[in-house]
């Protein structure tokens, strides 16, 4: 298998310079040229402008094999994409008949008049391949020269997208005979990045194929392996042995793999072991309830609108403990006033804007037969952070204690 090829991305478009629009076909093209091993190293955005581009195009060839630019190929004066191309790999502009009768069936097609600026879009620089776009006008092409490949893709994101499906990748993959990637998501809860990272071990982290990397969001860490081999099942089967190994060192912090959610993973626990869960939520509707929608047989919700209707009922003074310490001491009377087999209580006041960060806004207790388990956060009911750090610390805690209590 030959060396895997480098590729520069070069967006085109003076909007994106000026903050108008966001490079989202970089970030798309990325994502493409990195599950077929294509390494990317530099992403270029240049304005609509011949020298510039140009510029930005002689760089990218000399650190990259293949260089993919979106955008710049309409009709107009300040599409400039064709004629940049063609300076730097040193071929002219070539008119090609059946391109122009192409452009000119899609406008008859469309019942408008064609613009005489239409005719730009003709021209390829000499020897470039054709990339039938039969989603838009603009022609797309790959231009192969001794200084390495480019390919024009359209800026609009639907064009560039299904070219890149339809044509580019399948190109790429046949020119560089590029192995198949695999990956797959090993999906961790209630332990933080940094220590998951020490469990696995910087000898499985430093490992190439397959790689091994981390991904956090809020309360939840993502162990993505990524394998490459020459086909499909030499590459699952590497996948298979990295799975293995991580297992036996994290195997207790993962709840699943790539799709599977941590609601699913909580429901299914409830399920087989016939529990019952109640959910105190005041101030904060929804924030753990939601995760299973329909499943009132398990689950029981009572709402408050302010934690301070909560200590009222508990007969519980605020003002001598922490909003931890009340969370905690309710939610082992709930469990019990209930007869359920967990209980969670969430109480979470507004934000109180320069308070906010100082004092407690919000908590969360977990109660079982076994143990109560409880979470302050800075912040209030009002703040979104509130809502994603108290469902995933609750799910992620809930989903720990029910394992180890029913195994
Ligand atoms: P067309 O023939 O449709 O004009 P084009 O190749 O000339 O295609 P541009 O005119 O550069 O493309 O861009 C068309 C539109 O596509 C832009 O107005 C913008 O909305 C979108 N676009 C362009 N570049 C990007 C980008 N890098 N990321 C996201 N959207 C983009």
């Amino acid at each position: 298998m030959p060396d895997n090829p480098n590729a520069e991305i070069v967006a085109i478009g003076t909007e994106l310079l000026l903050g108008e629009i966001t490079d989202t076909n970089s970030v798309y093209l990325a994502r493409q040229l990195r599950d077929i091993g294509v390494n990317v190293y530099f992403m270029t955005t240049v304005g609509d402008n011949l020298g510039r581009i140009g510029e930005a195009l002689s760089l990218a060839l000399a650190r990259a094999e293949i260089v993919i630019t979106t955008g710049g190929l309409g009709p107009t004066v300040d599409d400039m994409t064709r004629q940049a191309v063609a300076d730097v790999i040193g071929q002219p502009l070539e008119f090609h008949q059946h391109l122009y009768d192409g452009i000119a069936e899609r406008f008859q097609g469309f019942g408008v008049p064609m613009t005489a600026n239409n005719r730009q879009q003709a021209y390829l620089p000499q020897g470039a391949t054709l990339i039938e776009n039969p989603v838009g006008t603009a022609p797309a092409f790959i231009a192969e020269s001794q200084r390495g490949i480019v390919i024009c893709l359209p800026g609009v994101p639907r064009e560039m997208k299904y070219l890149i499906s339809a044509s580019v990748i399948p190109h790429l993959l046949r020119k560089f005979e590029l192995g198949v990637i695999v990956a797959r998501t090993l999906r961790t809860a209630g332990i933080g990045e940094s220590s998951l990272d020490d469990k696995i071990g910087s000898d499985i982290l430093s490992e190439t194929n397959p790689s091994v990397g981390l991904a956090a969001h809020h309360g939840c860490v993502d162990v993505r392996i990524t394998a490459k081999a020459e086909d499909r099942r030499s590459a699952l089967a590497l996948l298979d042995e990295m799975q293995a190994r991580l297992q036996e060192r994290i195997g207790d912090e993962v709840f699943g793999v790539d799709e599977t959610t941590l609601e699913d993973v909580v429901w299914d626990l409830l399920q087989r072991n016939n529990l019952r869960v109640h959910v105190t939520e005041a101030g904060l509707p929804g924030v753990i309830s939601s995760a299973w929608s329909g499943g009132e047989d398990r689950l029981k919700t009572r709402l408050y609108e302010r934690p301070e209707l909560v200590f009222d009922e508990f007969a519980l003074n605020s003002t001598d403990a922490s909003l931890t310490a009340i969370a905690s001491a309710i939610a082992p009377r709930v469990r019990q006033r209930e007869a359920v087999d967990a209980s969670i209580v969430v109480l979470s006041y507004p934000d109180l804007d320069d308070k906010a960060d100082k004092e407690q806004g919000s908590a969360i207790a977990i109660s079982t037969a076994a143990q109560t388990r409880y979470r302050g956060y800075g912040f209030g009911n009002r703040s979104n952070l509130a809502r994603e750090w108290i469902s995933r610390w609750g799910l992620a805690s809930l989903w720990r204690m029910l394992k180890e209590e029913h195994p």
